[in-house]
């Protein structure tokens, strides 16, 4: 794929570019808030599954502390990879999945919990979607729990969601904890993904419920048809697409010049990544040290893309 192809298929990416965010996610995050005001009195807050790091980016530029109450912005970014450092944002490397990954976090926030905790976790999709939708469950699972350790009550929990057959069940696990569940789609999340994302408020756990680290919530039953609970039991939720509905839209192809008196030029990624898995291969390519080099397949990335990265 040449320089220019994907600035012009992907208009958020471009834009994502253009406002200095490391990844085109950062549109998500910022349309969620235009919806829910998840921002509002956050000072405290989780980026669970952070890399690169532009929802980091996000809470690091709209969080604001209030001297006059003595509260400082605080926000604990993990993932599994390293990420380039951001301001007022405390990096664990970890997964998210592991309980000293979640001891840790859990120490940053002892006496003082959080006000918000997002979770944009995404596994390497395998293309098989049952497979692919368990894992997005687990972490989300993970996620919600390291959540009922730091969150303080009335606090929210965002995190992305695959639409599977099973989401029911998700909705009802966290209707256990928050008043307010919804499922929201941002008009820069394309449609042709099944991913969304759960916007739950107003955290209140169950009466007498004590956080435990033994994750009660991955023990459930795999042979219930969740659709055939009733009540209670079957929670609906609603859905919501969000973002101003005069944005751009992630699934349409824009012409390349946005502004038609400037000419295209070319952005690189506002932060690259900092230990790409092809960054020995770029290596090997420039010292034409791969092997069947002579051999390269259109799927092989061209020196451009590597250079781009
Ligand atoms: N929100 C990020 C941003 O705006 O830059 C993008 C997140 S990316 C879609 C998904 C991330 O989930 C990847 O960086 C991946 O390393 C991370 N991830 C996947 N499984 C994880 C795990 N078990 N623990 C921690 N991070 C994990």
């Amino acid at each position: 794929m040449g320089r220019s192809s994907k600035d012009k298929r992907d208009i958020y990416y471009r834009l994502a570019k253009e406002e200095g965010w490391r990844a085109r996610s950062a549109f998500k995050l910022l349309q969620l808030d235009e919806e829910f005001r998840l921002f509002k009195g956050v000072c405290r807050a989780v980026d669970l599954c952070a890399a690169p790091g532009s929802w980091s980016q996000v809470l690091s530029r709209k969080l604001k502390g209030d001297e006059g109450k003595g509260t400082e912005v605080k926000i604990v970014a993990v993932d599994l990879q390293a990420m380039a450092p951001l301001p007022a944002v405390t990096q664990i490397q970890g997964d998210i999945t592991k309980v000293s990954t979640a001891q840790e976090i859990i120490r940053h926030f002892e006496g003082q919990p959080a006000d918000l905790v997002v979770c944009d976790g995404a596994p390497d999709v395998t293309g098989l979607h049952d497979v692919d939708e368990y894992i997005q469950a687990q972490l989300l699972l993970a996620a919600l729990n390291i959540t009922t350790h730091v969150l303080k009550p009335g606090g929210t929990f965002v995190a992305k969601i695959f639409r599977g057959k099973d989401v029911t069940l998700l909705y009802s696990q966290l209707k256990i904890f928050f008043s307010g569940v919804t499922c929201a789609k941002p008009r820069s999340s394309r449609n042709s993904s099944i991913e969304a994302f759960v916007v739950c408020q107003g955290y209140t756990p169950p009466e007498g419920y004590v956080p435990n680290m033994s994750n009660p919530l991955l023990d459930h039953c795999y042979d219930v048809d969740f659709n055939q609970l009733e009540g209670p039991n079957r929670v609906i939720v609603p859905f919501l697409a969000c973002g101003d509905l005069s944005a751009y839209d992630s699934d349409r192809t824009y012409p390349l010049q946005l502004d038609p008196n400037k000419a295209y030029q070319y952005l690189p990624p506002t932060q690259p990544p900092i230990q790409p898995p092809y960054q020995k291969a770029c290596l090997l390519r420039k010292h034409n040290l791969l092997a069947k080099e002579n051999l390269r397949s259109s799927s092989t990335p061209e020196p451009s893309a590597c250079q781009e990265q």
